[in-house]
């Protein structure tokens, strides 16, 4: 069992204020995995206080400085790329090829696309008599969920250094790990003291404690819509500049001329990946209501060739949830889903067979004839859940792709990319995915409605952590022709 004892304060690993540790359990097996410092206001204060004292230096660098200091964060996640997918499969429960590619592989792409980016980011133009200049904000608060942790933390982190921002980080309980690794990784490369902060802990606890400080200027946050409004609320009282990238209950619509086997295939791979827990999953999967049965078989089928089990084994390609309170969750969702009388056409509440019982894991579950407005085709389940909904017409498909308070992602499947664009102009969602089209980093990711504001990602997401400062020059006097 692993035991990790200090946060890193002001560049140095330093003991917590207080005596409190949380416990990481793993979701293969729910044995004790390792245990982690429980961080209190004092702990909060003080990585505050470092980020503070740090900021005025670490703004004012160059951008190719803070470049080659990106640089080398990303060179030290990619020499470390095995120890930390198998630290996160470990502590989240993705399989293990997965992680070396997705929980690996985008976060240390991130720190080099915005070490790239800095080479040529217009931090400054002129506006007729003024010169607007783009500044780092402040101390920034970023506070990140289990499921993709370390892409989440380094969507924040690799863009708020960029910007010339410093950093108090508070990961997940659930998945906080790989935070440590991250930690020693900013060490090694150089980074100031100060600039980079880690401190671990309950959301309640030091999480709130940061987004109360009123030495922080913004707050970063990534995790649940109940949660992200209580953040809100908290960084009222001191104006805080609030991102937040919150749930989502996203479409994916299937045009009547769709390639069905194609594009039926590609939501269930969609929904199911990281077993259902990713914020953009598409998990209503809506069909021409005359085509239910043909995407329902199509869909059964793709389920059922999932292999659940130990996310480190070869061959597995679905893991368990990463925590028992998520297991339990999506598994009263399921009973409701039957209770509101949707169709359960494979899967179920009862566990996987050949499965270690004591693991969370949940069967690749796909309900038919959902009604729109029935409890899991409205609320956000988070594990592998599909739901397919049947439409009248493309009217009736866009209103119900519309009809959730989230507005993150989705999808339109068409023959045709310009009938697909048309109905995807018509979603209210900061994304939509054409006929499968991949995930772009360069892209801005973030939702409308209650899946939250700000954008991350891409040049967007740097721009989430600069200030405008204008600055008027008195036009020089006309001369006169005389
Ligand atoms: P969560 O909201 O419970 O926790 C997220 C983080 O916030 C954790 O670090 C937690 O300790 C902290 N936190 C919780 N309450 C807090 C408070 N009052 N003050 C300060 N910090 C607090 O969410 P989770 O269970 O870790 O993650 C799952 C949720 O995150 C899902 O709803 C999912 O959709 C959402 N999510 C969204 C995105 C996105 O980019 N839109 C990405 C991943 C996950």
């Amino acid at each position: 069992m692993e035991s990790r004892t200090q946060f890193f304060i002001n560049g140095l690993w330093t003991a917590p204020a207080g005596t409190g540790t949380i416990k990481v359990f793993s979701p293969t097996d729910g044995a004790l995995l390792a245990t982690i410092p429980e961080g209190n206001a004092a702990d909060a204060d003080a990585a505050v206080r470092a980020a503070r004292a740090a900021f005025d230096a670490w703004a004012a660098t160059a951008p190719a400085e803070r470049a080659a200091l990106l640089k080398k964060i990303q060179d030290g996640l990619k020499a470390r790329t095995d120890e930390i997918a198998r630290t996160i499969t470990l502590e989240m429960g993705m399989p293990y090829k997965l992680s070396q590619r997705i929980q690996v592989g985008s976060p240390t792409a991130s720190f080099g696309m915005y070490a790239r980016m800095l080479a040529d980011f217009p931090f400054e133009e002129q506006v007729g008599h003024s010169k607007v200049v783009r500044e780092a904000v402040g101390v920034v608060a970023a506070i990140t969920p289990w499921n993709y942790p370390l892409h989440q933390i380094a969507a924040k982190v690799a863009a708020a250094l960029a910007a010339g921002c410093t950093l108090v980080l508070k990961p997940s309980e659930v998945a906080p790990l790989n935070a440590f690794l991250l930690a020693e990784i900013i060490h090694d490369a150089g980074v100031p003291p100060g600039v980079f902060n880690l401190v671990t802990g309950y959301g309640q606890g030091v999480g709130e404690a940061l987004v109360t400080h009123p030495e922080v200027d913004m707050v970063s946050f990534t995790g649940s819509t109940r949660a992200g409004k209580r953040i809100s609320e908290l960084a009222a009282e001191t104006v805080k500049r609030v991102a937040l990238e919150l749930g989502g209950k996203s479409a994916a619509i299937i045009l009547d001329d769709a390639d069905f086997p194609v594009a039926v295939k590609g939501v269930v791979g969609n929904c199911y990946l990281n077993s259902g827990q990713t914020c953009t999953a598409h998990t209503r999967m809506l069909v021409p209501a005359a085509r239910h049965d043909e995407a329902a078989r199509i869909a059964v089928a793709a389920a059922q060739a999932y292999r659940v089990g130990d996310p480190l084994a070869e061959g597995t390609t679905l893991g368990p949830l990463a925590s028992k309170m998520q297991q339990d969750r999506v598994r009263e969702y399921i009973a409701k889903g039957q209770a509101e009388g949707a169709e359960l056409l494979t899967g179920g509440g009862d566990l996987p067979e050949g499965v270690n019982p004591a693991g969370y894991y949940v069967r690749p579950t796909v309900f038919g004839k959902v009604k729109w407005d029935a409890t899991i085709a409205q609320e956000e389940i988070f594990g592998p859940v599909l739901s397919i909904i049947g439409y009248e017409d493309e009217d009736d498909a866009v209103r119900i792709a519309n009809s959730t308070i989230y507005g993150l992602a989705g999808g339109v499947w068409s023959a045709s990319d310009e009938h697909a664009e048309r109905v995807a102009r018509r979603l209210r969602t900061g994304q939509v995915d054409i006929n499968g089209g991949p995930f772009n980093l360069y892209a801005p990711f973030g939702g409308y409605k209650q899946s939250g504001n700000g954008r991350e990602l891409g040049k967007y997401g740097l721009e989430d952590f600069l200030e405008y400062k204008a600055m008027q020059f008195k036009p020089a006097p006309k001369t006169s022709k005389a």
